[in-house]
């Protein structure tokens, strides 16, 4: 029987990270309304249970991220994205911009790419992101070929950006506040025509280039966040670097090209800053060499 205060070191983890989601939904819902209490209280509720069942059960790591992945997929873009016509892709931010006004886009994006990075790195992308789901459950494993280009990706964010200036200045602002029956149409067939577009990409690619293309190459999420890798609090960790067989299993499963061998042989945490915080290094490791947390590698 374990003590109060080892209980709550056991699930300290969960505690925080359903702490920190609650607290965000409490200020962002109070501010812009019941539905983004309900999104982040809700994320940090599947994250805790799921960090609570992976405590007992870690053989089912995988099944469960994957499971909430696309619970959270499904009630985000189904709900959020189709029902209430919120986008939440980047280029939306921009759309707002000229029109003046905020939505879920900006919300989204300062505090999933520019607070939660300092908690937790790119763990939105294999938590929450619908398209990520998309890729996890359809995308195979594939060797990456073609690795990332830093000027491609900021490429594509100049292309993005000058993409809603254009259709703003010469057709509508799906963001309008004006809005009529008309605009939210506008704004949903947006939605649905970007993700199609974003996931047509990302699986195509993957078969040339190797796992998460999209994600990899021109996320212009990713290349926002991964500018603030290093300063993440969590990040993959060696914790028994000295027990390592050099498999190389946790290579081989990584969809991001992380070199973790390299780090474990350098007792030195993941420092590959499109790490998504999968895990799937750590399920692969028998030797248990890998975990995810704050502390020194050893
Ligand atoms: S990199 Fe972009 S598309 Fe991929 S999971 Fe993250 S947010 Fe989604
Ligand atoms: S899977 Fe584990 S044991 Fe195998 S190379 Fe990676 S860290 Fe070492
Ligand atoms: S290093 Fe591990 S946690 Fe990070 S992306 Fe690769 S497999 Fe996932």
């Amino acid at each position: 029987m374990l003590s109060f205060k080892q209980t709550y070191k056991k699930y300290s983890a969960p505690i925080l990270i359903f702490s920190i989601f609650t607290i965000i939904g409490i200020i962002v819902g109070s501010l812009r309304g019941i539905q983004y209490f309900a999104l982040f209280s809700g994320i940090g509720l599947t994250e805790f249970i799921a960090r609570v069942i992976v405590i007992a059960r870690p053989q089912y790591l995988q099944a469960v991220r994957r499971a909430i992945q696309i619970v959270l997929a499904v009630l985000l873009f189904g709900g959020l994205s189709l029902y209430f016509g919120v986008n939440f892709q980047f280029e939306q931010i921009f759309f707002d911009f000229q029109a003046g006004i905020v939505t879920g886009a900006l919300i989204q994006f300062v505090i999933a790419r520019l607070i939660i990075p300092f908690l937790c790195g790119n763990a939105f992308c294999s938590r929450v992101c619908w398209d990520g789901a998309v890729f996890e459950v359809l995308n195979p494993q594939k060797p990456i070929t073609i690795k990332r280009k830093e000027w491609l990706a900021w490429l594509y964010i100049a292309l993005l950006i000058g993409i809603t200036v254009l259709v703003s200045w010469q057709f509508t602002n799906p963001a309008d506040p004006n809005f009529d029956n008309a605009n939210i149409l506008l704004r949903r067939n947006w939605i649905i025509g970007q993700n199609i577009f974003i996931i047509s990409i990302g699986l195509i690619m993957s078969y040339v280039g190797g796992s998460r293309f999209y994600c990899r190459m021109l996320c212009p999420f990713m290349t926002i966040s991964s500018l603030f890798y290093k300063f993440s609090f969590q990040k993959i960790t060696p914790v028994k670097s000295d027990e390592c067989i050099k498999c190389g299993k946790c290579n081989k499963v990584c969809p991001m090209g992380s070199d973790i061998m390299k780090n474990v042989a350098e007792k030195h945490k993941v420092d590959n800053k499109l790490c998504i915080l999968c895990e799937r290094c750590v399920s692969s490791c028998l030797k248990k060499v890998l975990t995810i947390s704050h502390k020194a590698p050893k």
